[in-house]
């Protein structure tokens, strides 16, 4: 019987410090499926993609290795159960995208819709760069190198797995083998955490935007940042009626609160769907909301802003952490790549066939 793949890979860009977007679209998941003790996790700190929109900015990416290595602690990975490494230091890594470049034709690159608008957003124009156009398939590499089944991510990262798996399918039929996996996303449970929208309502919360709210962020900026979010325009005055649909308090609180919350903190609702009704009725005013939000905010992100504070004071320590799972993660992929160097046939130098045809 064919051995259960109970891979999981995925990771961030160390492009900054990581927010609630990751946290809801990605990290919470991977917490949950680290602790059912079922998985084999490996979670990447991305930064050849990161350097990919930020080659002149080196000193951006080795800055944040830091911060999103905190952040990873802070949320509860923990390096024991969870490979934590850095994908710069994974030979497989650089050396995979080569093969499977030649897999993949420019005008299914150019189709990809997270791409056409990452693409839009950086205003690159003529200076789009090579290797931020040919990331998908520097993904596909990262999947693939750890024979990962599962891919913990937000919605986005939707097209990049069907992009792997496109790549996984052509490299198993032209090369005649199986060692590829084909992979799946694992979504979150709550579809309004699939593509987390920014303060400004915008429609995702993205370092690049600057619409975050950071799992760092201390208790005054967090209060700030949600007592200055958008609401609803046509919401002027408290008698009002409001809008909840888009409106990104209220999208928060469909991710975040809980009947509990509204016993502690606002005890004249029973739960959202009344505070809802109350405030598309009109008579709700939105620093009322927001106060409530700020509550349901601050109890979930303290526990996880004072366990940061504590693992920043051995830095050393996460240094150390770092090295030894990115050594390990790497003789894992070194054995795929040993692979596909076999089943392309350019594995000369261990293939006694080969050897023996040659030396004849
Ligand atoms: P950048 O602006 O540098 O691209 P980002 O905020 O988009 O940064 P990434 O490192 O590209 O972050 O994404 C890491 C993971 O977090 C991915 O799985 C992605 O789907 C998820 N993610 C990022 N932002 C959100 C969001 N707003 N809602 C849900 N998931 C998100
Ligand atoms: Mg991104």
């Amino acid at each position: 019987m064919e051995k259960e793949n109970n891979i999981i890979l995925t990771g961030d860009r160390p492009t900054g410090a990581l927010h609630l977007g990751h946290y809801v679209g990605s990290l919470k998941k991977r917490v949950q499926l680290q602790n059912t003790g079922k998985y084999d996790a490996f979670v990447m700190i991305a930064d050849l993609q990161a350097l990919t929109d930020n080659a002149e900015n080196p000193e951006k990416i080795r800055q944040n290795i830091l911060e999103v290595t905190l952040d990873y602690l802070a949320v509860g990975l923990e390096p024991d159960k969870t490979n934590l490494f850095v994908q710069s230091h994974i030979p497989a890594l650089t050396e995979l995208p080569m093969y499977y470049s030649n897999l993949v034709t420019m005008s299914r690159l150019e189709r990809n819709p997270t791409i056409k608008q990452e693409i839009k957003m950086r205003n690159f124009e003529r200076n789009l760069p090579v290797g931020f156009m040919t990331y998908p398939i520097s993904q596909a590499a990262d999947i693939t190198a750890f024979r990962a089944k599962y891919v913990p991510v937000g919605e986005d990262q939707l097209p990049m797995l069907e992009q792997a798996r496109e790549i996984v399918s052509s490299f198993n039929r032209i090369y005649k083998c199986d060692i590829l996996v084909e992979p799946e996303a694992i979504l979150p449970d709550n579809s309004t955490c699939n593509r987390l929208v920014g303060t400004d309502g915008g429609t995702k919360m993205s370092k690049s935007l600057g619409n975050c709210i950071y799992l760092k962020d201390d208790e005054k900026t967090l209060k700030q940042k949600i007592m200055s979010m958008y609401t609803d325009p046509t919401h002027i005055n408290v008698a009002d009626p409001g809008h909840t649909e888009g409106n990104p308090v209220f999208i928060y609180l469909e991710a975040f609160s809980t009947d509990e919350h509204f016993a502690e903190y606002l005890p004249e609702y029973k739960n959202l769907a009344e505070m809802k009704e109350h405030y598309e009725r009109g008579g709700l005013g939105d620093m009322k909301c927001k106060k409530f939000l700020n509550c349901v905010m601050q109890e979930m992100l303290a526990p996880i802003r004072t366990r940061r504070e504590e693992f920043a004071k051995d830095k050393g320590e996460l240094l150390n952490i770092l090295k030894k799972s990115t050594e390990k993660a790497r003789e894992v992929s070194d054995e795929t790549l040993a692979q596909v160097r076999r089943a392309i046939g350019i594995d000369y130098f261990n293939d006694a066939e080969f050897i023996e045809k040659f030396v004849k």
